[in-house]
């Protein structure tokens, strides 16, 4: 029997490894999940309750509404999903340069990880899934069998969130702001004292400043045949 498997995909913001992680999962029939929306959808949570102070998140009165915040992936028909605040569909709206902007002091608090972090855990229990985020392979599921961690230059990855941005018509941010924030995020993402963004030491590096999306797609495919083969060897 083939092995089902839990499949680790982390990596700095923009990297392309939602992309990446989405198209796995639909070519080898398992769940995906987006753990950055779960962090998006509490920062919006956050600003539509003014639970910030000028632009610092209120800590303390997040984190008392943490139980008040009721975060649900809906499958759509054409096969997407919607992340759902408490029952309201917010896809968009996470997407948001704003969201962008508020998300990474919020998912630095460390109560707001660790209920994350379980609604993550509880979602792989039945594996048979990828995750994307910044730590999954090191928090979240230290012993998943398959673990990559995707990385591409800050221009690269700003030049695709512009591109991003741009088609959904939100003429609000130039590229020099654009960039700004992927930077922001990398660094608050890499410093922050709980569970920062980190390779995890068996993670693969995949660096696709400069590959396809079909050789993405053929290279993930290609790693997660071969996990399988070696699982199914030594079993
Ligand atoms: O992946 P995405 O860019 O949508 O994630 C939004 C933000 O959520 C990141 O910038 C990061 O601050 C946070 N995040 C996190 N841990 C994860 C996933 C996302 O801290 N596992």
């Amino acid at each position: 029997m083939i092995p089902n498997i839990i499949i680790a995909i982390d990596g700095f913001s923009s990297s392309g490894k939602s992309t990446m992680a989405r198209q796995l999962a639909k070519t080898v029939g398992y769940r995906y999940v987006d753990s950055g929306a779960m962090y998006r959808a509490v920062a919006l949570y956050a600003l539509k309750n003014n639970l910030f102070i000028d632009s610092t998140p209120d800590v303390d009165a997040i984190v008392a509404s943490l139980p008040d915040i009721k975060i649900d992936f809906k499958l759509m028909p054409d096969g997407s999903q919607h992340t759902l605040l408490n029952g309201q569909d917010v896809e968009n709206e996470i997407r948001s340069f704003g969201v962008s902007n508020a998300v990474s002091p919020v998912a630095a608090i460390p109560e707001v990880r660790h209920a994350m972090v379980a609604l993550q855990q509880a979602l792989g229990k039945q594996k048979g899934i990828v995750m994307d985020g910044r730590d999954i392979g090191t928090t979240v599921f230290p012993d998943a069998e398959l673990k990559l961690f995707v990385n591409a230059t800050a221009e690269n990855r700003a030049k695709r969130r512009f591109k991003e941005l741009q088609e959904k018509g939100d003429n609000h941010s130039t590229f020099e702001q654009v960039l700004e924030n992927v930077l922001s995020r990398d660094h608050i993402d890499m410093t922050r004292s709980e569970s920062p963004l980190r390779r995890a030491d068996d993670a693969i590096d995949i660096d696709n400043s400069n590959m396809t999306i079909d050789e993405q797609n053929s290279l993930l495919l290609e790693l997660f045949n071969n996990k399988i083969k070696e699982l199914t060897a030594t079993k």
